[in-house]
Formats: C-alpha cells, structure tokens, sequence
C-alpha cells in the first residue's frame, strides 16, 4: 500500500518533506510554500505535548499525528478499549444478580457472560463505523471524491482513545456513575468529529453529520438487544 502524503499542520496542504537533514547534522524544519509556516512543528515536541494538543481537539495536532506520523496501535487500543467496556458492563449485570449460594453454579455462565457484553460493545462499535462510512461514502460518492476507508476507520479508532478513561472505572469499579460514562462518551463522538473532520478537510457539519448518523445506528442496535434481554427475562421462571 502506497504511503500517504505528508501534510503541513497549518493549512492541510500536500509536503515533500517535514524536514531537511542537511551534511553537517543539522536538521531544519521544512516551510509550507502555501502558509509559509512550519510543516509540522510537532516533530520537535514532546510526545506529552502532542498528546496534550489531541486531548484539546487541536486539529493540528490530529493532522500531525494521522498524516505526518505512522502510528498503527489503532487495533490494539480498540480491543483494549473493548474489554474495559465488556468488564465494566459484566461487572454491572453481575452487580444486578447478587445470589447467596454458596455452590455458585452459574459460575461458568458468568464467564460467557463476559463474552457476550465483548461481542455487543464489538458490534456496537463496529455498527457505529460502518454508520459514519455509509454517511460519509454517500455524501463523499455525490461530490465525486474517493475516500479513504482504511484512513478513515484508522482515525476513528484512533480518536476513540477517550474509552481509556474507563481503566479508572475499571480499577474502582464500584464508584462509577452514569453521569461519568456520559461524559466519557460524549469526550469520545468530539474527538470522533474532529478526526473525520481533518480527514475530510470539511466542515463541522458534515462531520458531526457522520458521527450522529453513526451513534444514532448503534443506539438502534443497542437498545435491541437491551428488548430481547428484556423479553429472554420475561420468559425464564422467576424464583
Ligand atoms: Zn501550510
């Protein structure tokens, strides 16, 4: 797969390099021909900073790292991500079904319990990127632009990483809220926005256009599977 195009920062324009190593060791930072700023100021800065500047949405800062860097731990983060949100629910359905028996027989279907809130919290993932590309693939489609799948779901698993918020509910498990997974969220669809944003070099509307379309899928799917728990329950005898 052919690399893709470094990019200046600044104004999003195409660069040769970010750099130039000239004989005598000395490194120089590359001018953009089009804003006359540097092509990207963050290859000096500590990772710390960079990641300071994506915590604060900088669009720079997520230009520099999903163009001008070759950061690829997307799929690990995400499976990371996944199982802190299957723990975090499995702990919660059995914090909901406390039993007294000392046997515990169910113990073995608490184990698959766990791999079923995986599966979901994986589908609804899954559910909510294809959302956001069949958007996107429409409206990209009309303009007659290509677009850029892998890059695409590369940056939206990327930006996701706000779910790594979840190791502190993780770790204390009983002292989460509702109101703190809100949060969590709604941290996670900006930086979601914001990325496709910088991918698409578009507008805010188009891209919080994407991300709702995706969200509003994955609450569809979610809150099916929540009526058929609902309906599993109804049916099984009651104690
Ligand atoms: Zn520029």
């Amino acid at each position: 797969m052919a690399k893709a195009a470094l990019r200046c920062i600044e104004c999003n324009e195409d660069a040769n390099e970010l750099h130039r190593d000239y004989s005598n060791g000395i490194l120089k930072i590359t001018i953009c021909d089009s804003c006359k700023k540097p092509v990207d100021k963050y290859i000096e800065y500590d990772p710390v900073i960079v990641l300071i500047d994506a915590i604060l949405c900088k669009i720079q800062a997520f230009r520099h790292i999903l163009f001008n860097t070759e950061v690829n731990i997307h799929w690990k983060l995400c499976v990371f991500c996944l199982l802190c949100e299957a723990y975090l629910r499995w702990s919660h359905l059995q914090g909901s079904e406390q039993t007294s028996d000392p046997a515990d027989i169910i113990r073995y279907t608490r184990e698959w319990d766990f791999y079923s809130m995986f599966g979901l919290a994986a589908l609804e993932l899954a559910v909510f990127v294809c959302g956001v590309l069949a958007c996107l693939w429409l409206v990209v489609g009309l303009r007659g632009q290509v677009l850029d799948t892998h890059l695409l779901v590369k940056a939206l698993l990327l930006s996701s990483y706000g779910k790594v918020l979840l190791i502190p509910a993780v770790i204390w498990e009983h002292d989460y809220s509702p109101l703190c997974f809100s949060l969590i969220k709604i941290f996670v669809l900006t930086s979601n926005t914001q990325a496709v944003r910088v991918l698409l070099n578009c507008g805010r509307c188009l891209s919080l256009l994407a991300v709702m379309s995706g969200l509003l899928l994955e609450s569809c799917v979610s809150l099916t599977f929540h009526r058929l728990e609902w309906h599993t329950q109804d049916f099984l005898p009651h104690p």
